[in-house]
């Protein structure tokens, strides 16, 4: 698929035309689908995401991310990524990078301060272990979403956590968290806190 071509933006519409393309409904060939902007698989409303196909669009706005891959001749194909949105037609700018995290958690950022703007103040979960425990703590879970906004916890507003390395993935939602897991940096005035001291963030 070379050229521009008209296609209507928003992750829906996006998505339904890269269909289109790999079952050769367009006069694109199939192989050349992967040049269209789609959700990336794993994402919501992408292949392989287990958390739900619904027809009619969420009636509020939803986060997920969009990959296409561009032809460099000889350097192979680069990835681009965007965020986009489940119930409406919003796009963020287009971030270069590679399968690592690099370009896709820019995306994925920018599709959360669509959804959730001011996301970045969230209460952050400050160890890896938590990151498993504190949703199924009671007590603990009730204590982290009691700091979000009104309704965004239904909304499938993310939960934030300190990342373990430079780059570290965001993980999207599946069945089982049904909101992504965004990975940030450790605030430089946190660095000498120890994990024990964890509970007075509570
Ligand atoms: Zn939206």
């Amino acid at each position: 698929m070379t050229g521009t071509i008209a296609v209507r933006a928003g992750a829906r519409a996006r998505q339904t035309y890269y269909w289109r393309v790999r079952n050769a409904r367009t006069r694109h060939s199939p192989p050349s689908a992967g040049q269209a902007w789609h959700i990336q698989p794993g994402h919501p409303g992408g292949a392989y995401c287990d958390l739900g196909h619904e027809l009619d669009p969420p009636s509020h706005h939803a986060p997920t991310l969009l990959s296409r891959s561009r032809p460099t001749g000889r350097r192979g194909d680069e990835r681009q990524f965007r965020g986009g949105c489940l119930a409406c037609e919003w796009e963020g700018p287009v971030h270069s990078g590679d399968e690592f995290g690099k370009g896709g958690n820019e995306a994925v950022e920018d599709a959360h301060d669509h959804c959730f703007p001011g996301w970045r103040t969230l209460p952050p979960i400050t160890t890896v272990e938590d990151r498993w425990a504190v949703p199924r703590n009671r007590s603990r879970w009730a204590q982290l979403i009691a700091r979000y906004p009104a309704g965004w916890i239904d909304q499938g507003a993310p939960v934030v956590a300190w990342r373990r390395y430079r780059r570290e993935a965001h993980a999207p939602p599946h069945a089982g968290r049904p909101r992504y897991e965004l990975h940030v940096t450790r605030p430089p005035n946190d660095r000498g806190r120890r994990p024990t001291d964890q509970g007075a963030l509570f």
